[in-house]
């Protein structure tokens, strides 16, 4: 079996689990106890909060651990329009229909049941906001905007530091959702430019189940989780010890690996989409050519279902992905690709290949010999 799906999740990296494994064991203190065992765990999350600081470019006081990508999401967008509106009666929120469901739902679940007002920005067809479309929609009573640093599905990255500047001219807050990002891209705060960043440490070969939420000093969010004082007030819970020094690690590792890690994935991804395109017939290209993560190809082929191609592909041993959350038996097109303008003809056969650190040369011949005939089976077998 080959993976090919290390945009859904990465396996963790003998070194993370390494030094995770005392926390786990015999290192079972609570952070928060007075007593020794409380102070070894203690020391081992502020360790591990001065490391992310470090790798982020920020202080330690502005990293929250939260439970996984899509809790800091929640964190950012539920926090950061309460604590607006609540400092100044801002209620109005933006952001596309291209992102991920952790954002996209959480605002429309702010709009159905918070109070607040969602404009949904248009994006071109490789899923970006134009800065044209950024300055129409913004307002007096924009209280945050939310647009991902490059997209799960489609690989766009978007250029985020320019809307950083456009959003504090306007006196918003500006959220963006880096958890596919981060694994290739620099996560530097001062680069990225937001001032609510989110990351999971299960994309670049981290533990599941652990998330850091970025917080610029001085931005007043509304915790969502009330208890125990954990996390500067921000979010209650008996903090995950060894998944937080699992995620400070994986993180550092990637810090220090980024540029090989480009090196290895980017030529193998090109041989990817240029072989693709040559070789299916009706297949095209989704996202920006140029502008997009360097492990990620995704397409779509006209008149195919594609839960059905990648059985036939699980079936001849390649693990890859549509891009979207449908499943089996609910052949309705991503949101995304309805976003770019896709036609539900070619908006049902969506392929993501994403490659990782343990993708060869080999596992890409293979699969690049197998798929043409694939998608012939399947597209055989549409019914429209
Ligand atoms: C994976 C992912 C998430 C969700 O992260 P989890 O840690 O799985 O909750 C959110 N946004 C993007 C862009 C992702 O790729």
């Amino acid at each position: 079996m080959i993976y090919l799906d290390y945009a859904a999740t990465t396996p963790l990296d003998p070194r993370v689990l390494q030094a995770m494994l005392p926390y786990l064991e015999g290192e079972f203190g609570n952070p928060s106890s007075v007593h020794r065992y409380g102070q070894r765990a203690e020391a081992a999350m502020e360790g591990a909060r001065e490391s992310v600081a470090q790798s982020l470019g920020c202080r330690s006081n502005e990293i929250v651990f939260t439970s996984c990508g899509s809790e800091s999401d929640n964190l950012a967008l539920r926090g950061g329009v309460q604590g607006m509106r609540a400092a100044s009666g801002r209620d109005r929120l933006l952001t596309t229909r291209a992102e991920h469901h952790a954002v996209s739902r959480t605002a429309a679940d702010l709009a159905a049941h918070g109070g607040f007002r969602v404009g949904w920005l248009p994006v071109d067809g490789y899923g970006r906001v134009t800065s044209a479309a950024l300055e129409t929609a913004l307002d007096e009573d924009t209280a945050l905007v939310s647009l991902m640093y490059a997209n799960n599905e489609i690989g766009t990255r978007n250029p985020l530091q320019e809307t950083a500047k456009t959003c504090q001219a306007h006196g918003a807050l500006f959220h963006t959702d880096a958890v596919q990002a981060a694994a290739y891209l620099p996560v530097d705060v001062s680069l990225v430019g937001a001032d609510l960043v989110s990351l999971g440490g299960h994309k670049f070969y981290g533990p599941k189940g652990v998330g850091v939420l970025y917080v610029r000093a001085g931005v007043a969010l509304r915790p969502q989780t009330t208890g125990g004082g954990q996390e500067g007030g921000l979010r209650a819970g008996t903090s995950n010890v060894a998944y937080v020094v699992g995620f400070a690690t994986a993180l550092r590792l990637l810090v220090e690996e980024r540029e090989e890690r480009v090196a290895h994935v980017l030529p193998l991804r090109d041989r990817v989409i240029g072989r693709v395109l040559e070789e299916v017939p009706a297949s095209r290209l989704t996202g920006h050519p140029v502008e997009r993560l360097p492990n990620h190809a995704s397409f779509v082929f006209e008149g195919v279902d594609g839960n059905l191609l990648l059985q036939l592909l699980d079936d001849a041993g390649f693990a890859c992905s549509s891009g979207s959350a449908c499943k089996t038996g609910n052949p309705e097109p991503s949101e995304v690709l309805e976003a770019i303008g896709l036609p539900r003809e070619w908006a049902l056969g969506s392929l993501r290949v994403t490659l990782g650190a343990g993708t060869t040369a080999e596992h890409v011949d293979s699969f690049l010999a197998a798929l043409p005939d694939l998608v012939a089976k399947a597209r055989s077998m549409f019914r429209r």
